[in-house]
């Protein structure tokens, strides 16, 4: 806990923010933090609470409540309350290896839990955080740290997103020799080429594997795994594998016109826009790439879409809009949706709130998905039919369902679609190389809260495994299975 009575002595207070007019004009982060001093008084507010949700990570009605790492959140509140900054990262790293990351792209389960938040703000755990791993980068307390004694076992990761990076550090840590095999050019997983750079600046990402490297762990990167070295070639050189390739297969949209020039995977559009960046800075608007005056429509309301309406809003987009299947969220909690549960409410995240600022209105349409695509004769995409949805109970399911509207059919002039529809699960081509078993999600199936495949000595992390997630879990899960396969070789872990 911080001070006892510090949640009544002061208010929740957040970094300034870039206003929207002014950050869209490049890529760069925009969240500023606090003064130390006012952050200190942020840790104050942490209060007594006796039970602190905020640190649980358990599943509340079918849905994660608190930190699924379990940090410690209160300690290390009450150490940035006391000024205590070395310590507090200490703390911090007791129980997250990676809170560079969480700290800027989290939604933050732990404050949806705080008790502070039952009755009024919750504690600004996230920023304290935030604050706190950068004083540590600040003043080199985040060391490259090799480990003393070597165990001369091996590990191979396949995937350099978050999982795989929280795998990597705690068994390299640990003594074991360990080799990350990356499919892009550059390290990271969707920290890299997925998350835009505005809520993450990749340097960040950098830095950390710099560091990680320099403690012994190799990267390898355009090594595609099942295509350019066979899971038999990994098997034979290393002790373990982990599989952490993350859930890239996104879902499609089964319409007429699909294959209209100008139609777009959200991620392949992120990653090439994020290739295109120097310095947070937009270098070459040819090709598709060019965006100027183009009218957008991004399909999909979550985080990914919000992501596409920010980059689009950046480079130059004229107009975009933003399907949603769902009814408009409730702007506070329903009395079925309690504290602590993960609140279901609406939010507004940035790219939404730089679309009203520009274009004068919030660019999400509700209980709305797209019918077809319309070309001209070329083949480049002019049109698309969007369609209003209405809730409809499955006979067979007795679960309801979003069905289109008859007759509610219209044509809005679009130059450029992102599909941001979610994700379906793992990538065959690798798995395969290994032949471990699928659910039927095409996740990588396990016993529950086992880490281990169906095949001998191949382990597994992150969105292959759980389906597509979230950065913390992701993060949670590398550092299972650091401990799983840790177990695996020693008979014991001590991670
Ligand atoms: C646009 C977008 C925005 C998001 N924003 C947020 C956010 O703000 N907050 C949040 O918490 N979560 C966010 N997420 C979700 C989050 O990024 C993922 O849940 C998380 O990155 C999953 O981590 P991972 O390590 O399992 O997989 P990934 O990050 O997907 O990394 C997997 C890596 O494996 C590599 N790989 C795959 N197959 C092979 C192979 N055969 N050989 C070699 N390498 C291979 C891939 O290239 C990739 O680099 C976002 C996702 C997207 C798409």
């Amino acid at each position: 806990m911080g001070k006892p009575s510090g949640f009544l002595e002061y208010q929740r207070k957040e970094g300034s923010v870039i206003p929207p007019l002014e950050r869209i004009k490049d890529f760069r982060e925009f969240h500023k933090m606090l003064p130390e001093k006012e952050q200190r008084d942020q840790g104050a507010r942490c209060m007594d609470c006796g039970v602190p949700f905020c640190q649980s990570g358990s599943m509340i009605a079918g849905m994660a409540s608190g930190c699924p790492v379990h940090n410690l959140v209160p300690e290390m509140n009450d150490l940035v309350y006391r000024g205590l900054w070395e310590q507090a990262y200490v703390r911090l790293s007791a129980a997250h290896c990676l809170p560079e990351f969480t700290s800027r792209v989290c939604p933050a389960l732990c404050e949806a839990a705080c008790t502070c938040g039952l009755h009024g703000e919750p504690v600004s755990t996230k920023e304290n955080e935030r604050q706190v791993i950068e004083y540590a980068f600040r003043h080199n307390l985040v060391e490259s740290d090799p480990p003393k004694v070597r165990t001369g076992k091996t590990v191979a990761i396949v995937g350099s997103g978050p999982a795989g990076l929280a795998a990597a550090l705690l068994l390299g840590r640990r003594g074991h020799l360990v080799t990350v095999y990356e499919r892009s050019d550059r390290p990271g997983g969707l920290l890299r080429y997925g998350i835009p750079n505005m809520k993450l600046d990749k340097r960040v990402i950098d830095r950390r594997v710099e560091l990680m490297e320099k403690s012994g762990i190799r990267f390898v990167c355009g090594v595609d795994v099942g295509k350019d070295i066979s899971g038999k070639e990994l098997l034979a050189k290393y002790d373990r594998v982990i599989l952490a390739g993350g859930a890239s297969q996104p879902r499609d949209l089964d319409v007429p016109g699909r294959d209209a020039k100008g139609v777009w995977f959200a991620v392949d559009f992120l990653s090439q826009v994020t290739k295109r960046l120097s310095d947070g800075v937009f270098q070459d608007a040819s090709g598709d790439l060019n965006v100027k005056g183009k009218k957008v429509l991004v399909i999909g309301g979550g985080d990914t879409g919000n992501d596409c309406v920010g980059t689009a809003i950046r480079l130059g987009a004229s107009a975009v809009s933003q399907l949603e299947m769902m009814p408009e969220p409730p702007l506070t909690r329903l009395e079925s949706n309690p504290w602590p549960e993960w609140p279901r409410v609406k939010k507004t995240d940035y790219g939404q709130e730089e679309a009203a600022a520009v274009f004068g209105k919030d660019p999400r349409l509700y209980q709305t998905t797209v019918s077809e695509f319309k070309k001209d004769r070329k083949g480049n995409l002019r049109a698309a039919v969007v369609v209003d949805l209405q809730a409809q109970k499955d006979e067979q399911t007795g679960r309801l369902k979003m069905v289109p509207v008859p007759g509610s059919e219209k044509e809005i002039p679009v130059d450029l679609v992102l599909i941001a529809a979610g994700f379906l699960g793992s990538q065959r081509y690798l798995t395969d190389a290994f032949g471990v078993k699928l659910t039927p999600r095409t996740n990588i199936e396990t016993l529950p809260g086992s880490y281990a495949t169906s095949v001998d000595r191949v382990f597994t992390a992150g969105d292959i495994h759980r389906g597509q997630s979230l950065v913390v879990w992701a993060i949670c899960e590398g550092e299972a299975a650091a401990r799983a396969v840790d177990e695996s070789l020693m008979g014991y872990s001590n991670l």
